[in-house]
């Protein structure tokens, strides 16, 4: 059998040098293989012939058969275009095309039968097709095409006639040329355990479907095998580290633990809360490192479950830290927990960016010495500068705003590394954690503490906002406080400023009673604090700010969340901001604010919004709308979403298959070496030298 990775694609017949290079540039094809690979991105039917006469401008794609004539060049410079009549013996519509104008009229010749492939639409009254795929019919192979791959195709490729039925064709002519069967990927026993087809039948039918039947199979056959490797890599890593890198062992609770549960904590641990304690637990006293994701929805209670685990790490004699993504909520923790642990002679201390040279001269030294036993702080306390004398414990807020290189720097401030506790608030889909964290064990606290009511999200139009003023005043006679959000998008920015001024001004204008504060990201760190702090206090009543509030202050007393413009806010965001409030207990409420005209999306995440507060549905139904590249952490993760064929957003079942499959492979064969899992590891060994994944090993 030859080796396909091995056969360059430009010896292909009808490739050469120049489009062997468009190929590589735009698409990373070289090789054989490479083309075997790219998929198609959608399917067509393409049994059907349409006669002129039976078309409209309302149409998907769709195919005629007819000839060109009449090329006409109309426009100068830029604006330059290219137009031919199309026709058949029942009528003719109009072709256009805006590019390569010049190349396509010596292409496509008139008087010649072609098949044309394109969506057609109206313009000033008739029908136009621009930029259509035309084919002579002879060169119309696979006659009865029914089903067709759509391939993704740039601007450069279709220049250099790199069309998607080209791209087809290339594919055939390479299956065409494979005599054998094409080499299997995965292990006999795993095919006949995971119920798919063949390498060979898959990928002949991904690009060739014989049926739908025969293409859902091939599809499933290979969304296993992408997510199955992907699996069995991050799971290998985690297995590795278990069996190699110890871990510092907890194995006492100890003074510190008892007397603040049983003096300083002034309620009862929610069931999710003791649950997940216990698991912290059991990892910090397993012998081995600690990698921990705790999800909870805003105001689930996990700064105590970190400050339980870092009471454990002390009474053990280590050292712990708490990083928070900013210097707010830094100091807000450090605020937080040095009230709870109050008397229990706790040596706490804050480390930020903006702490004082002088201070940071007495600190450090005592970090160093060991004589702090726990340290707040920004990334400052990832600096070179910060070392410890044993550090046991490491609790990392808000993930999403860390790296995987930032988690790895962390573990090198020690000769060992402490256990690692990731707290996020954004709730992550079970399937983008699966892939993202594959590596990380995750806890996930459920619950909220009692007497929390569900905050109420009601959505109200613009023009309609008067009467919400009524009840919003409401509130403040009876004491609460109130956030006034603004979206502030980088491109927009002048904008955006100009109506958070605005909105401070209508707002104090509405409310004369009440102090109001402004906060924004272009204020100095010092004023914006400044402010905040006077919001905490309840000096100021009524906060109007943008987003900078997201990740930050904890304000018990205030009930109300108004959001401005909520269509311009993401599902997850408009989450965020809604657990500001709610925390106190008191009915609270969240007010989305919008214009009448709303896109189909957006009426989506306001629906949602105002149905449910479940943070795990939030985040799932987030992942549909936006696509798994635009949720927060996965670009800052370092991690390439580079699937080829899987979908996170839909392919949960099948990731589910190959993460147990995986599993169940390494329980019995952890290093791969049975020989029945040579092949496993061989796929591995190539599929990191593509795919560059390298990142596996420093997370
Ligand atoms: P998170 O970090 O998950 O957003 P916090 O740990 O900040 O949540 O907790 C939110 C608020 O709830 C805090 O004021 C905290 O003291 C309080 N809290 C936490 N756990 C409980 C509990 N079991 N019962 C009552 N209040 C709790
Ligand atoms: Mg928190």
């Amino acid at each position: 059998m030859q080796d396909l990775s091995l056969q360059d694609i430009m010896y292909l017949p009808g490739v050469g040098p120049q489009k062997a290079d468009v190929l590589r540039k735009e698409i990373n094809v070289s090789t054989w293989e490479d083309i075997l690979y790219y998929f198609p991105y959608k399917y067509i039917d393409r049994s059907k012939i349409f006669k002129i006469r039976e078309i409209d401008g309302n149409m998907p794609y769709i195919q005629l058969k007819g000839k060109i004539y009449g090329y006409a060049t109309l426009g100068e410079g830029r604006k330059k275009r290219l137009t031919a009549t199309f026709y058949d013996d029942t009528g003719d519509i109009d072709l256009i095309w805006f590019q390569h104008v010049k190349s396509i009229q010596n292409h496509y010749k008139q008087g010649i039968e072609y098949i044309l492939f394109g969506k057609p639409t109206y313009f000033n009254g008739n029908i136009q097709v621009a930029h259509p795929e035309l084919e002579t019919e002879d060169r119309f192979f696979n006659g009865e095409v029914g089903i067709q791959g759509q391939y993704n195709t740039t601007e450069r490729m279709k220049s250099a006639f790199l069309y998607s039925r080209a791209l087809q064709k290339l594919i055939v002519i390479v299956l065409e040329n494979i005599k054998e069967k094409l080499p299997e990927t995965l292990p006999d026993y795993l095919i006949r355990k995971a119920h798919v087809i063949s390498l060979d039948e898959a990928l002949r039918n991904i690009h060739l479907p014989l049926s739908s039947s025969a293409l859902r199979q091939a599809q499933f056959r290979l969304k296993f095998e992408e997510l199955f490797y992907l699996q069995l890599q991050l799971l290998r890593v985690t297995k590795y580290r278990e069996k190699r890198i110890g871990g510092f062992r907890f194995t006492r609770v100890g003074d510190y633990f008892n007397r603040f549960y049983s003096q300083n904590l002034s309620f009862e641990l929610t069931g999710a809360q003791k649950r997940v304690v216990r698991e912290i637990r059991r990892d910090m006293n397993s012998g081995r490192q600690m990698n921990r994701l705790l999800q909870g929805d805003v105001g689930s209670g996990k700064t105590l479950v970190a400050l339980l685990s870092i009471l454990i790490a002390i009474d053990n004699g280590f050292q712990a830290t708490l990083m928070a993504p900013t210097e707010i909520l830094a100091t807000q923790h450090f605020e937080t927990i040095s009230q709870l642990v109050d008397g229990l002679g706790i040596e706490v201390r804050l480390l930020t960016g903006s702490t004082r040279k002088k201070e940071r001269e007495r600190l450090l030294p005592d970090v160093q010495a060991g004589k702090i036993q726990l340290l707040i702080g920004t990334h400052a306390l990832i600096e070179d500068t910060v070392s410890f004398d044993n550090l046991g414990l490491v609790v990392i807020d808000e993930q999403h705003r860390f790296g995987v290189a930032q988690r790895a720097k962390l573990w090198k401030k020690n000769k060992f590394p402490p256990h690692i506790l990731v707290m996020t608030a954004t709730p992550i889909p079970r399937t983008l954690a699966m892939t993202l964290y594959g590596d990380l064990d995750v806890s996930v606290i459920d619950e909220l503490p009692p007497g929390r009511k569900p905050v109420r999200t009601l959505h109200i139009y613009s023009a309609k906002r008067k009467n919400l003023y009524a009840s919003v005043r409401r509130q403040l006679r009876e004491g609460r406080q109130v956030y006034i959000v603004y979206p502030l998008i980088e491109e927009s920015e002048a904008m955006d400023l100009k109506n958070l001024l605005e909105g401070f001004e209508t707002t104090k204008n509405i409310f004369p009673e009440y102090k109001v504060s402004m906060v924004h990201g272009k204020m100095k760190p010092v004023e914006k604090d400044a402010e905040m702090q006077r919001f905490v206090s309840g000096e100021t009543r009524i906060m109007v700010a943008t987003t900078v509030i997201e990740v930050g202050i904890n304000v018990p007393n205030a009930s109300v969340m108004i959001i401005e413009n909520a269509e311009r806010f993401g599902l997850s965001q408009l989450h965020q901001l809604r657990g500001r409030v709610g925390r106190g207990a008191d009915q609270s409420f969240c007010i989305l604010i919008t214009e009448y005209e709303l896109s189909e999306n957006t009426r989506r995440r306001i629906a949602i919004m105002t149905e449910t507060n479940d943070g795990f549905v939030i985040a799932e139904e987030d992942l549909k709308l936006r696509g798994p590249g635009d949720i927060d952490g996965t670009q800052q993760s370092g991690i390439a979403f580079n699937l080829r064929i899987a979908d996170l957003t839909k392919d949960g079942q099948v990731l589910s298959l190959a993460r147990e499959l995986a599993l169940e492979i390494l329980e019995d064969d952890p290093l791969l070496q049975k020989p029945e899992n040579g092949l496993l590891n061989k796929q591995l060994e190539k599929l990191n030298r593509q795919r560059n994944m390298g990142w596996f090993m420093i997370s």
